[in-house]
C-alpha cells in the first residue's frame, strides 16, 4: 500500500493545486487522471441522427477502427443543439450490444421456429403482401356511387424510434397508396 503523505491531505493538495473550492483537479484520483476519453482515440466521427423517437436529434458517431466507440450529441444540429436524453445518450450500448439482433427473422404461418432472410427477400414479400392487401380491400365508392377511392387492408402504425422526417415520408407513402389509418406510437 503506497504510504500517505501529509502533501496529499485534501486541504493542503486544493491549495497546492491553485484549487481553493475544491471542484477541480484537487479532487480528481490518480486513476480518473490516468483515463482518457473515447472520443479522443477515434478515427473519425460520423454526423447521425438518434434512432430512438420521433425528436429526431443530432448524434456525433464516434468511430475507431470500423467500429462505433461513443456517441454523443452534435452540438451542430438546430434541434437538439448537443443535447441527447438519456436513451440517447446510452445509444452507443444498442449499436454494440452483443445480444443484438442484426438478420432479419421470419415466422411462417404456423411455424414453430424462426428462420432467417436476407433483406431484399424480406422486403419483397412485404411488398407483396401489402399491394395484395391494398387491391384485396379497395374501396373505390361507396353505395350512393360517391368516390371513396381509400383501401381498409392497409395501415400504419409507426414506431417511437422514427423520426419526423421518416413519419413525414412514411405518411405521403401511405396516403398515395390510399390508406386512411395512418398513426405513429409517438402520439398515443
Ligand atoms: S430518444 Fe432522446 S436523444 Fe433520442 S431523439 Fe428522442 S429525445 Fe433525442
Amino acid at each position: 500500500m503506497a504510504r500517505f503523505s501529509l502533501l496529499e491531505w485534501p486541504v493542503l493538495r486544493q491549495f497546492r493545486s491553485g484549487d481553493p473550492t475544491g471542484r477541480g483537479s484537487s479532487v480528481t484520483s490518480a486513476k480518473t487522471r490516468a483515463t482518457t476519453p473515447r472520443t479522443s482515440t477515434a478515427d473519425a466521427v460520423v454526423k447521425s441522427v438518434c434512432p430512438y423517437c420521433a425528436v429526431g436529434c443530432g448524434q456525433n458517431i464516434f468511430v475507431r477502427d470500423n467500429k462505433v466507440v461513443q456517441i454523443e450529441g452534435d452540438p451542430d444540429s438546430p434541434i437538439s443543439r448537443g443535447r441527447l436524453c438519456p436513451k440517447g445518450a446510452a445509444s452507443e450500448q444498442l449499436v454494440n450490444a452483443p445480444s443484438r439482433v442484426t438478420q432479419v427473422l421470419y415466422r411462417a404461418p404456423r411455424a414453430t421456429d424462426w428462420q432467417t432472410l436476407d433483406l431484399e427477400t424480406a422486403t419483397d414479400m412485404i411488398a407483396d403482401r401489402f399491394l395484395e392487401a391494398r387491391r384485396k380491400h379497395w374501396q373505390d365508392t361507396d353505395e350512393h356511387g360517391s368516390p371513396l377511392r381509400r383501401t381498409m387492408g392497409i395501415a400504419s402504425l409507426g414506431g417511437a424510434t422514427i423520426d419526423n422526417e421518416e413519419n413525414y415520408l412514411i405518411k405521403k407513402l401511405f396516403t398515395a397508396a390510399g390508406a386512411i389509418q395512418i398513426e405513429n406510437q409517438a402520439r398515443i
